[in-house]
């Protein structure tokens, strides 16, 4: 029998039916309307919260104490160690809490359990990282040409108040992924999480609290994409979007943020080219390039969905990858052995087996998978078969819109110049992969490939240190790595007269 993970004490107030609240100005406080919206357990339809349904008003409150706290202080006027040392002790805490976090996300939206346990080390480590830029920011003396005597410098400034978007798929690491970099720069944030994922961010902002951050640092208003995120996008209190989620939201979110020209930074969707060449090691690449596709059942946003196989090895391959998927666990993330969970909400189920009709019209072949799973246990989730297209066409709506769901389109290829051609036909241009033994092709390929991450005989790796970002449709600035708090930073140019 699979072990199950029970629910912790701490997380016990998130999950049983109960009203939580959102955070404002360092106080739990319901939405001004007093209305809310349930949130669900993705594995078993089971009700876990009812949230405050935030909106204009209550995103108002927000922008308005993080505005206090910006222009007043006392963040924006805290020495950077100082800030720092909250944040280190923030990285503690998520450090020891770190399991019942995991299980918080897994409960929430439905990723297995070893997944989000996989996630400490990221998680603690990115704190970390972020609480280590806080006293590394610089700006640059320049020696400058003009007539006469003048010293010239840059200071770096934060940008002032973030407004800070997040998708569902990885709740816990969006949230410090995002929050860690803002508050690194000086900023101070009003972040909406995801309606299908809300729960650790709301505990990420008790514990901010807890680590000494002060009051209206960071706010949480919890609520729907069209009415609080459209009312942040728009606000002219907020100087600057860092957003996460698909591709048309963010046109929507360029479009409210041109009004007031406030900063827009873009994490968006893709359809990951993955390129395996005849001479590849198949050990690593079958279950690499299964994995590349089917992890988090798919919702990830740099999936490798688009598998290009050189014909040589193209039967052997795909009979491999097949097997490897079959074994593959499906089930509730609670359970220790699963390996994929559910899809994280109806929308998303309907969503995803709407592309086994699509795919199927289009004259793709179902390799395997291509149907819901109903049987037992099954009836009560959004449980999808892992699948694999054959057959598959560039031009087909299965090779070319994202998905999000464990899905993997797989094309047969003749020679590099097409592969090449075919991996950059795509609007989107976040992740890619690529398998051979060739060190020459793998670096040819590197180069040719149009996307903001290419990973070598591996696939999906992130750290703090290494920054991540799309090409083209898969948006625009880079999260992690010293690249990242640049982005929440503006530089001042200063002019003094030495004589
Ligand atoms: P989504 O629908 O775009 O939602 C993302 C966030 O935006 C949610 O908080 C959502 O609120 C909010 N939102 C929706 N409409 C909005 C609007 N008009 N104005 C402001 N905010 C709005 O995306 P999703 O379905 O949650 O996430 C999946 C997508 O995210 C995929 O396309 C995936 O590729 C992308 N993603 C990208 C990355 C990356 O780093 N590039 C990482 C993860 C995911 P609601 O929850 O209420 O809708
Ligand atoms: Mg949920």
């Amino acid at each position: 029998m699979p072990q199950e993970v029970s629910v912790p004490s701490a997380i016990e107030r998130f999950v049983t039916g109960g009203l939580a609240s959102m955070l404002i100005d360092g106080a739990f406080v319901p939405a001004v309307s007093s209305e809310t919206f349930d949130t669900l357990n993705p594995a078993t339809g089971q009700l876990l919260a009812r949230l405050p349904a935030g909106d204009a008003p209550d995103v108002d409150r927000a922008v308005a104490a993080a505005r206090r706290a910006f222009d007043d202080g006392p963040w924006s006027t805290m020495k950077p160690f100082d800030r720092q040392r909250i944040m280190l002790r923030f990285a503690d805490l998520v450090e020891s809490r770190h399991e019942d976090l995991a299980i918080l996300d897994t409960l929430d939206m439905g990723a297995p359990i070893q997944r989000m346990r996989g996630n400490l080390r990221r998680a603690v480590g990115m704190a970390r990282f972020y609480a280590g830029l806080t006293t590394a920011l610089r700006g640059e003396t320049i020696t400058n040409s003009i007539p006469g005597d003048f010293h010239t410098q840059t200071l770096r400034e934060p940008v002032g108040v973030v407004g800070a978007i997040i998708p569902w798929n990885n709740p816990h690491i969006a949230f410090i992924w995002k929050v860690g970099a803002a508050l690194a720069a000086g900023c101070t944030v009003v972040l909406k999480p995801a309606e299908e994922a809300s729960l650790s961010a709301l505990w990420l902002g008790e514990m901010l609290l807890e680590a000494g951050l002060p009051d209206g640092v960071v706010n949480v208003v919890t609520g729907y994409g069209e009415t609080a995120g459209a009312a942040l996008s728009v606000h002219p209190g907020v100087d600057k979007i860092a957003f996460t989620g698909s591709t048309a939201t963010g046109q929507a979110i360029v479009r409210a943020a041109a009004g007031t020209l406030k900063r827009v930074t873009l994490e968006l969707g893709g359809k990951s080219p993955n390129i395996v060449f005849n001479d590849a090691d198949l050990d690593l690449a079958v279950p690499g390039a299964a994995m590349a596709a089917f992890t988090n059942s798919g919702q990830v946003c740099s999936a490798g969905t688009r598998l290009f196989v050189e014909r040589g090895i193209y039967n052997d391959f795909v009979q491999a990858m097949s097997s490897y998927t079959d074994a593959l666990t499906v089930g509730n993330g609670l359970d220790d052995t699963t390996q994929l969970g559910p899809l994280v909400s109806q929308t998303q189920l309907e969503r995803v087996t709407d592309y086994f009709d699509v795919g199927r019209a289009e004259g793709a072949a179902v390799y395997t998978g291509g149907a819901r799973l109903t049987e037992g246990d099954y009836a009560k989730g959004y449980f999808v078969a892992p699948t694999i297209f054959t057959d598959v066409d560039n031009d087909m709506r299965v090779a070319k819109e994202e998905i999000f769901g464990p899905v993997v389109s797989v094309m047969a290829f003749d020679d590099y110049e097409s592969v090449i051609k075919l991996a950059n036909t795509s609007p989107f241009g976040l992740g890619g992969g690529v398998w051979t033994n060739d060190l020459t092709k793998a670096t040819r390929t590197v180069g040719a490939l149009r996307t903001g991450t290419v990973w070598v005989n591996c696939y999906g790796q992130m750290d703090p240190a290494v920054p991540f970002g799309g090409y083209r449709m898969s948006g625009y600035g880079r999260e992690g790595g010293v690249e990242h708090v640049n982005e929440f930073l503006e530089t001042k140019s200063v002019w003094t007269q030495t004589h």
